[in-house]
Order: structure tokens, then C-alpha cells, then sequence
């Protein structure tokens, strides 16, 4: 890891001699920034922000969907030595209002149809767009007063060790906590995940920006990782399967990281057949956040023959990523199908079991634990549940079972916590999830413990059948029980319209089993 260097200088080194080259381009409006432009907007803001009274440490909630100036606002704030804090600009006010309360923000910089949702917070607001709304403070008017301002603030020195992020983690598994990351973090992370580029990529990849950037993944994974190679980010908005497919024809994408619910539309959805594969310049793409199914990811292989799949594993307080496949171009092997990669450069990795802290050897599933210089610095203002996380010798325990096999290759089970636990024995709702989505009936699948007296979890699950299905509960529940030992059975079988997932494509497990439990009450009372 370089010493020193900030993220955003790290992300923009030599984009001088890229100056013309388009980085950031919107999908929807085909707008675009240069790096040349890129660079002196970053600039322009960090100056901006210093103006309005910003100071090292101080954190600026940005409340926006993925727009072309995304990065420009995420790099300038940390450029002045604030805090970017993303949040999901279609949460609802309350939500943000929470996430802006929790972050101790000094400022937010949201868009004009978002702007509502802040009114009433009483900080001072920044609305991107032409738009200008009252009370708040134009954008491209900070800007441009920004550039003319002859006296420059007194820079504040930015160290690599100061805090430049707090994300929120999904808040899948519990309430979402904010995680300090440093410049160091990030830089160190972007140094091991980028190791297997080649020179010959750089300038040369374009990048999807689907996943939301407010999330590590996008704003480590997609616009850190694109900028620092000089590629290019076509930046979308909201996901729909159509729009997304146009995009990767108008915009000749070549890598596109993604999340498991997409790669099974794209495999399930017959739209896709409507377009012509093959003339797809895509040659990678990376999935994350979410176990795979087998099936899946077979049956994408063969619809999408010319496409490399990386499976990558991390999580927000590891600064992205902590697991990949790599380029198997690179000759440091390729990992198997099937699993999430090998351990990444600069990282240790170790497998315990999680009531012991005892390590555990190969091929044999424990928690999953990470130490590098990507580890957060802790939780914010939650010194008990970063005690949890981080043990005294630097540990991050990330509360996910996996194993590595004598390959070196890594793979992920379940989270500890979603495991169900069914007269003593543990079932895994990915593999339970995996055979059922293998079923062609099958569209989307979620699987959770329910509470039962004599087993004490039994697995249930909701799943989306096909329009034209003929199948009933029962049958689904038999071909299940067909693939697997009779513990892990399906016990309790509901069809549904959909399965609630996440920004950053998680299954809401947590929310299904309160509609779950809700309908088997109101079931018991009216039986
Ligand atoms: P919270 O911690 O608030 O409950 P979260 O853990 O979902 O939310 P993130 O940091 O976005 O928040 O997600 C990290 C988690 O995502 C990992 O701990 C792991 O459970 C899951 N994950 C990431 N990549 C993979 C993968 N390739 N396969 C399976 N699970 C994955
Ligand atoms: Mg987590």
C-alpha cells in the first residue's frame, strides 16, 4: 500500500494523461465527465466544501441515486477531509433522517426530487441539477463560485490514517451501523482487489454502474476501482432487466458487477432471449453480496458462453472486498467454479469455530475471519457491538461460515445467523434456496427458520412460481425432500409474488419470517 496518498488522489493519479477520456457516463440522459472534467469538479467542490465551513472529520450524507457526479461529490468531500456518508435516496424520509442523525451530519447533498425528504432537518442542503430549489444551495453556482474565489482556504492536511467514509452496513441481519473507514482502508483494499489487472486493461474497461453507489460495493467495487484503471463507469439508476440489457449493447459495457437476483433474471426471464447475445462486448462479470445457487450460475454459463464469472465475497467492513476469482489470465491459477476465490494479497484469512475461537483446518466449515489493513476502525458510536466484531489481535469476525479447500479456494456456506437449526442440526437457506431455484417452475426462491416446539427451527420457504406453473405446494416440497437428507427438508411451503431484497440484492429473510409467523397465527386462529 502506498504511504500516504489520500483515496481520492490514489483513485486520480495520472488522470491528466486521460484528460479527454469519458469516466463517468449516465445511461438514462448520456451525460458525461471527462477525467479532465472530473478532476477539476473534485477539486472545485473540495474548495466549495471548505468555503461553507466543512472540517476535517465532519460528515456530508450524500443522497443520491447513481448519477454521472456521483463520484465527483463522494471524492471532493474527501478531498476537504470530510466523511462521505452514501444513503439510499429512496429510503424514506424517517430513514434518512435517522441514517443523517446517526452520522452526526453537518451537511447533505441530495437532488431536487430527494431534497423533500430534508426539508426539515435544518442543515444546510446541496441540490445537484439545473433545478433550483428554495432554500438550498445550487450546485453547479457552488461550483462556479468555487473556481472564481481568489483566496483559497487554508487546506486542512488529509492523512491516510483519517477517516474519509461511513458507509452503513445492508442492515440485513440487525440494525445498520455506520463503519469508519480511513483513506488507508480504501487504498488498501483497491491495491489487493486491483492485483490482477493487467497494464493491458487499463484505459480499456467499461464498467456497469448498476449497483447502488451509496453501497461499498459501488462506490468501492465500481467507481474507486474504474477510476484508479481509467475506464469508464456507465452510470444507471433504478434496475429493470430491459434497460439493463440496452445498456450493455448501447454503451459496448465490458464487465459488469452485479448481484444474484440479476443474474437470475437473466437466466429466468425469457426477455433476454429477445436480444442478440452475441453481439455482447461483455467479457466479465462479478457477483457479490449474495450466495450464488449452483444451478444459477450453470445455467448462466451456458446461455452466456463468452462471459468470465468472478465470484467475489465481502462486506462493508472489510472496504469491499476480501475474496475473487481474479483474472485467470494472470497465471495465479483459476479458482473453481463454485466458489468464491482465493484469499486476496495483503490479506490473512482464518476459519474458527465460532463457540471456541479455536482454528479450524482445511475443508472444514467455521466463521470466517479477516485481518488487514481494509479492517474498519470500528462501528460508530457502538463500542459494544465493535468489540463483537474486532477481537483484541485485529480478528474481523465477519459472521459468515465458510471453508477453504487444499486448493487454497474458499467457500462461503451461510451467515451464522440465518443458519436454521432443526433438532440440532444446521441447514444452510442458500442450499435449500439453490435446489429450488434449480426447479423450472421455480422464478425466486427464500428460505428461513421457522419457530416449532418439538424441532425448534423447522425450514420454510416462499417461492415465486412461474406464470404458466402447474405445480402445487406439496410437489415443490417433494422435489425438494427428493435432493436432499430428510433434515433439511422444506417443511412449510407458501407461493408469493415476489421475495423483498435489498438495495444491494440480499434476501429480507428477516422480514418474510415476520409475514410468515403473522400468517400462521392468523391461520391458527381462524382454524
Ligand atoms: P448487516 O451487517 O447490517 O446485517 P449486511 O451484512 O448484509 O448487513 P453488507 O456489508 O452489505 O451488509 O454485506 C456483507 C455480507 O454479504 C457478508 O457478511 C455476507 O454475509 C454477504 N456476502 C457477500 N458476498 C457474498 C458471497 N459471494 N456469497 C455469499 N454471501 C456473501
Ligand atoms: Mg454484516
Amino acid at each position: 500500500v502506498p504511504d500516504n496518498v489520500t483515496l481520492p488522489e490514489f483513485v486520480l493519479q495520472n488522470a491528466e494523461l486521460y484528460s479527454d477520456k469519458v469516466a463517468f457516463v449516465e445511461a438514462a440522459t448520456g451525460k458525461a465527465y471527462t477525467y479532465a472534467q472530473v478532476t477539476r469538479d473534485t477539486k472545485r467542490f473540495s474548495k466549495a466544501l471548505g468555503s461553507l465551513g466543512l472540517r476535517k472529520g465532519h460528515v456530508v450524507v450524500v443522497i443520491l441515486p447513481n448519477v454521472a457526479e456521483y463520484a465527483i461529490v463522494a471524492l471532493g468531500i474527501m478531498a476537504a477531509g470530510g466523511v462521505f456518508s452514501g444513503a439510499n435516496p429512496s429510503a424514506h424520509a424517517s430513514e434518512i433522517k435517522k441514517q443523517v442523525e446517526a452520522a452526526d451530519a453537518k451537511l447533505i447533498v441530495t437532488d431536487a426530487s430527494t431534497s423533500k425528504k430534508v426539508q426539515s432537518l435544518e442543515l444546510p442542503v446541496i441540490v445537484l441539477g439545473e433545478e433550483h430549489v428554495e432554500g438550498t444551495i445550487h450546485w453547479g453556482e457552488l461550483l462556479e463560485a468555487a473556481e472564481r474565489a481568489s483566496v483559497n482556504f487554508t487546506k486542512q492536511a488529509v492523512q491516510q490514517t483519517d477517516l474519509c467514509a461511513l458507509p452503513f452496513s445492508s442492515g440485513t441481519t440487525g440494525l445498520s451501523k455506520g463503519v469508519m473507514l480511513t483513506h488507508r482502508n480504501l487504498v488498501a483494499n483497491l491495491c489487493s482487489s486491483l492485483f490482477s489487472v493487467g497494464p493491458e486493461l487499463i484505459g480499456q474497461v467499461t464498467t456497469l454502474g448498476l449497483i447502488p453507489f451509496f453501497h461499498i460495493y459501488g462506490l468501492t467495487g465500481i467507481c474507486c476501482a474504474t477510476l484508479r484503471n481509467k475506464g469508464k463507469v456507465v452510470a444507471m439508476g433504478r434496475y429493470e432487466l430491459r434497460a439493463f440489457l440496452s445498456a450493455l449493447f448501447d454503451h459496448e459495457v465490458t464487465f459488469a458487477p452485479i448481484v444474484p437476483p440479476i443474474i437470475l433474471g437473466l437466466v429466468k426471464d425469457p426477455i433476454v432471449d429477445k436480444f442478440d447475445l452475441g453481439k455482447l462486448k461483455l467479457r466479465s462479470i462479478m457477483t457479490a453480496a449474495a450466495p450464488l445457487a449452483p444451478e444459477i450460475l450453470n445455467e448462466f454459463q451456458k446461455k452466456f458462453p463468452g462471459v468470465d464469472v468472478q465470484e467475489a465475497y465481502g462486506m462493508t467492513e472489510h472496504s469491499c472486498i476480501t475474496l475473487t476469482h481474479g483474472d485467470p489470465t494472470k497465471g495465479h491459477g483459476i479458482a473453481k467454479k463454485h466458489s468464491v476465490g482465493f484469499i486476496l494479497p495483503n490479506l490473512e484469512v482464518k476459519f474458527i469455530d465460532p463457540d471456541t475461537s479455536r482454528s479450524l483446518p482445511k475443508n472444514t466449515p467455521g466463521e470466517i475471519c479477516v485481518r488487514s489493513q481494509c479492517v474498519m476502525i470500528g462501528y460508530y458510536k457502538n463500542e459494544y457491538e465493535t468489540a463483537q466484531t474486532i477481537d483484541e489481535n485485529g480478528w474481523l469476525h465477519t459472521g459468515d461460515i465458510g471453508y477453504i479447500d487444499d486448493d487454497g479456494d474458499v467457500f462461503v456456506v451461510d451467515r451464522i445467523k440465518e443458519l436454521i437449526k432443526y433438532k440440532g442440526f444446521q441447514v444452510a437457506p442458500a442450499e435449500l434456496e439453490g435446489i429450488l431455484l434449480s426447479h423450472p417452475s421455480v422464478e425466486d426462491a427464500a428460505v428461513l427458520g421457522l419457530p416449532d416446539e418439538e424441532a425448534g427451527e423447522i425450514p420454510a420457504a416462499c417461492v415465486v412460481m412461474s406464470p404458466d406453473a402447474k405445480e402445487t405446494e406439496k410437489e415443490i416440497m417433494n422435489y425438494v425432500a427428493s435432493n436432499v437428507a430428510s433434515y433439511k427438508r422444506v417443511r412449510v411451503l407458501q407461493f408469493v409474488d415476489t421475495i423483498p431484497k435489498s438495495p444491494s440484492g440480499k434476501i429480507m429473510r428477516r422480514l418474510i419470517k415476520e409475514k410468515m409467523v403473522e400468517n400462521m397465527k392468523t391461520n391458527l386462529k381462524a382454524g
